[in-house]
């Protein structure tokens, strides 16, 4: 994880002055990009297609850095580099205790038992699997369990990352062949020749909307109403792109001027005052690249962050111009619009987090296009962000194990945003009548909730007398539940998606018992 991050120290923004935000974009020369030395060739990339466009959304920036082509964060091959673990750039749950994947698997366990236990139709589907672990830790806790095991028709893995499939079919499926499909890759899973299949969104996943997609998967015969997803995703949503809004108050002079990619031109006395903001707005926080030579101090870098780094090469501003996105975006929800009078309010929104929670929900509830005459699965997502606030300046860079300027070195440093759990509960609400939420809670509740000391206990128990192992568990499932300092117990939080029982039931973890 990005759990090197202090709680104090998480935010690489929340040490920048907010006007850093507002300083209008310092003339960049567009031409300069050819001759500037660049630190990745996604960097100039970049550059070029602001030059020619203007500056452009965070959100693109971020989709950039993380999954282009051309050399994006998660894209680069697994030989290179990795980008989990001690020698990685971050180290997340599932890679620090076995038990974190264990106690996911039964809280699927303990859901599909409260549900009837459905004797087939039930899928597995993993968003953003990293190098696989999570789902096998997973997949052995549930082969434990035999008549749920039984019921699994096939494993989903969401993963836009070619290198990184490759490791999750290693791990997952050992020799098996793996094909290329009409949706992605399948094999087959060493655990109990279930089909394993890759998608890079969960739009290919089969399911109402497109269940007529060939596919070799056994689960192409289920009848819609009778798939039972159970879905997982973490730290998944922090890695989907943001975009950034600031409101500003009505103002009295209207601009004369505009700057374009093709230079400055003064814009007539009817467009000058249509500039002229008559009441609140929303403006949209736009990349483009810093002047060249410009110093840490004139870009205002936090002091964290200079450490021996070269300024950042690209820069946020405040876009002076109403933008697709800040007409749109922050008027969808009255959580948003209830900030746009309160000047220089901050918000972060992110579309594609949505879009994810309102697929869960539907493939979980049925939609009103797509009724499920018995909403069945869940859905759970472990991630970090506040537990009922909106986001602001909350992108961060990471790079080995430290934090370093988001805005520097394009798909080299890992980039991510606090999570917006309200926005998934509201976007899951909105999307499908078959479903409620339960959460966030915070992982060290969830996690104790599930039992976590209890499992621990019985993995110690089993090392005998090797007290190094046994002190390497004690302290890895503490620092999952520990509340302070780097512990992940309380900025990471835990949030369910279940079929609608009137508030009748409760999930595990989150206030609910096992029930059988
Ligand atoms: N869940 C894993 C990995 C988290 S890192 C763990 O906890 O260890 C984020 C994962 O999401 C990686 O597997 C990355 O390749 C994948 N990912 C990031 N952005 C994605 C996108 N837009 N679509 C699909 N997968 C994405």
């Amino acid at each position: 994880m990005r759990s090197i991050i202090s709680l104090q120290a998480r935010n690489c923004f929340r040490s920048a002055t907010r006007w850093n935000y507002g300083l209008p974009c310092k003339a960049v020369r567009w031409s300069s990009t050819e001759t500037r030395q660049w630190s990745t060739p996604l960097a100039k990339q970049l550059s070029e297609a602001i030059t020619a466009t203007g500056p452009i959304p965070l959100a693109a920036f971020m989709r950039m850095c993380l999954t282009s082509d051309l050399g994006g964060y998660y894209m680069s091959k697994q030989e290179d580099r990795d980008q989990f673990g001690q020698k990685g750039d971050f180290i997340t749950s599932p890679e620090i205790s076995q038990v974190f994947g264990e106690l996911i698997g039964i809280w699927f366990v303990a859901e599909w038992m409260a549900q009837g236990r459905k004797s087939k139709g039930v899928e597995l589907v993993e968003i953003g699997p990293g190098r696989g672990t999570l789902m096998d830790d997973m997949l052995r806790t549930i082969r434990n369990f035999k008549p749920m095991a039984s019921s699994i028709e096939a494993i989903y893995l969401v993963e836009a990352s070619p290198s990184l499939r490759d490791a999750q079919k290693k791990l997952l499926c050992g020799d098996a062949p793996m094909i290329e499909t009409s949706i992605g890759h399948q094999s087959t899973s060493k655990y109990a020749n279930l089909p394993v299949i890759w998608t890079e969104n969960i739009r290919f996943v089969p399911s109402g909307k497109n269940s007529g997609i060939m596919c070799t998967a056994r689960s192409d015969s289920i009848a819609d109403a009778e798939r039972s997803p159970f879905i997982v995703a973490h730290e998944f949503f922090d890695a989907l792109p943001i975009h950034a809004f600031q409101s500003i108050g009505p103002s009295d002079s209207a601009q004369s001027s505009i700057q374009t990619p093709t230079g400055s031109h003064t814009l007539s006395p009817e467009a000058a005052k249509s500039t002229q903001a008559k009441g609140p707005q929303w403006r949209e926080l736009v990349i483009s690249p810093t002047p060249p030579g410009a110093t840490h101090t004139e870009l205002h870098t936090s002091e964290s962050q200079k450490s021996s780094n070269p300024p950042p090469e690209f820069r946020l501003t405040l876009s002076k111009a109403a933008t697709p996105h800040s007409l749109y975006l922050p008027e969808i929800s009255p959580r948003y619009r209830a900030l746009k009078s309160a000047p220089d309010s901050l918000i972060e929104i992110s579309p594609e987090s949505h879009a994810y929670a309102q697929e869960f929900a539907r493939r979980i509830g049925g939609s009103n296009d797509h009724p499920k005459p018995r909403p069945s699965g869940a859905a759970i997502i472990l991630d970090y962000g506040p537990a009922d606030t909106i986001p602001t300046n909350s992108l961060r860079g990471i790079r080995e194990h430290k934090r370093v300027s988001p805005l520097s070195a394009p798909g080299l440093v890992d980039l991510s945003a606090d999570v917006d759990f309200v926005a998934l509960a509201e976007a899951a609400l909105g999307a499908s009548p078959g479903v409620e939420v339960h959460g966030p809670v915070e992982q060290g509740s969830f996690l104790l909730g599930m039992g976590i000391r209890e499992r621990a206990e019985i993995l110690m128990n089993g090392l005998g007398g090797d007290r190094e192992k046994r002190e390497r568990v004690e302290s890895s499932w503490n620092r999952l539940v520990d509340r302070g300092g780097s512990g992940m117990g309380k900025v990471y939080k835990a949030m369910a998606i279940v079929p609608e029982s009137g508030g009748k039931r409760r999930p595990v973890g989150f206030g609910g018992d096992v029930s059988t």
